[in-house]
């Protein structure tokens, strides 16, 4: 499969890692749109949050109770954002799970 999230978990694709553990890591956004942007992906594919289900959604969960960990690395002190983009309207343009972490200053409250 032709996934570059994949390859950037393989190493096959260079990034800037922020965290990584067994099941996600976290890295930085190539265009970043904050300050400080991030994102944190499972490190099996999962092709966006249409695709979670009962049998994967652990590693979901523990994305979530990682993300106040990474954000605490980076310094994201004083709030963030967690966007996830899914399917056609919402512009998803790599289909493989990630939850962009924005922050760094103070963002816009237009959220569409
Ligand atoms: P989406 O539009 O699917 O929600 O977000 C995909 C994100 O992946 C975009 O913000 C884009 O800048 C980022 N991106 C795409 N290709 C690469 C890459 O090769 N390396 C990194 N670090 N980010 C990428
Ligand atoms: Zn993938």
């Amino acid at each position: 499969m032709d996934c570059i999230f994949c390859a950037i978990v393989n190493g096959d694709i260079p990034s800037k890692k922020v965290y990584e553990d067994k099941f996600c890591c976290a890295f930085l956004d190539i265009n970043p749109q904050a300050p400080v942007h991030c994102l944190v992906i499972p490190k099996e594919h999962i092709s966006s949050c249409n695709e979670i289900n009962e049998t994967n959604v652990s590693v979901v969960s523990h994305i979530f109770t990682t993300i106040p960990k990474i954000a605490k690395a980076l310094n994201l002190t004083n709030g963030y954002r967690i966007i996830s983009n899914v399917g056609e309207d919402a512009c998803q343009s790599v289909k493989h799970l990630h939850f962009h972490i924005l922050g760094g200053a103070k963002l816009t409250d237009k959220m569409g």
